[in-house]
């Protein structure tokens, strides 16, 4: 939570992050209406998203459920054209809370979890929309379907439990090229059908883009460091 002599100029920043978004887009031949950028705002309080509100953007992303759940059921009554997306984690004893306040739900990633998720959309009738995140790198200590598992668990989580699957997402490693997980992303949600691809954060979004991303995700760039 910044204090006013350290505060990051949001509105400048945004508009920055914009320009970025559109040039890369147009170098790609895609219009850059085709990209939503889901501005990262965990760690940061509710003034941070109001702030970035009020310069015009609607799409905001958080990590933790307990951490979004109290902050944002007063900006949602300010603004009810909010988009929040969930980008971290998501434990099952917290499925309820997550579908009550979610539009987006990023992180799929176990069976277990697609399941409890259909089950409360049935019950509630709320609907977010859903993303497989897949764990690209392969990396044992992160979230994902591994990039084998893929095709697999989109078609059982569909026809299972007829969750509304359209998206895929991954957080590449730190250490690897991002493009190679940027394409291994987008082929896996091709050979799926899957339209919506969350991929790019505030050091890669312009080769996300390049590659095809229609969701960037960032934090840093918009709202300073954490
Ligand atoms: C924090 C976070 C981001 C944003 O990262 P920046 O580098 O600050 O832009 C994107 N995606 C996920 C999953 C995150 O946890």
């Amino acid at each position: 939570m910044d204090d006013a002599s350290s505060a990051p100029d949001i509105a400048g920043n945004l508009a920055g992050v914009r320009a970025r978004i559109d040039e890369a887009a147009r170098a790609a031949g895609r219009s850059p209406a085709d990209i939503a950028l889901v501005a990262v705002a965990k760690t940061h309080g509710p003034d941070a998203v109001r702030a970035a509100f009020a310069n015009g953007q609607r799409v905001f992303g958080e990590n933790r459920v307990q951490e979004a759940q109290a902050k944002y059921p007063p900006l949602r009554t300010e603004r009810p054209d909010l988009e929040l997306h969930l980008i971290g984690p998501l434990q099952t004893n917290k499925v309820r809370e997550a579908v009550a306040l979610f539009d987006v739900i990023e992180t799929v990633d176990r069976l277990k979890l697609a399941a409890a998720l259909a089950a409360e959309i049935d019950k509630t009738g709320r609907r977010p929309r859903c993303f497989v995140q897949i764990n690209t790198g392969e990396e044992p200590q992160k979230a994902g379907v591994m990039p084998a598992d893929a095709d697999a668990f989109v078609a059982e989580a569909r026809k299972k439990f007829d969750l509304p699957i359209d998206g895929l997402m991954c957080i590449p490693p730190l250490a690897d090229e991002p493009a190679l997980h940027f394409a291994l992303l987008r082929e896996i949600a091709r050979r799926n059908g899957l339209t919506a691809l969350s991929m790019g954060m505030s050091g890669d979004f312009e080769t996300a883009i390049r590659f095809g991303a229609t969701h960037v995700r960032i934090g840093t760039a918009i709202f300073g460091e954490r």
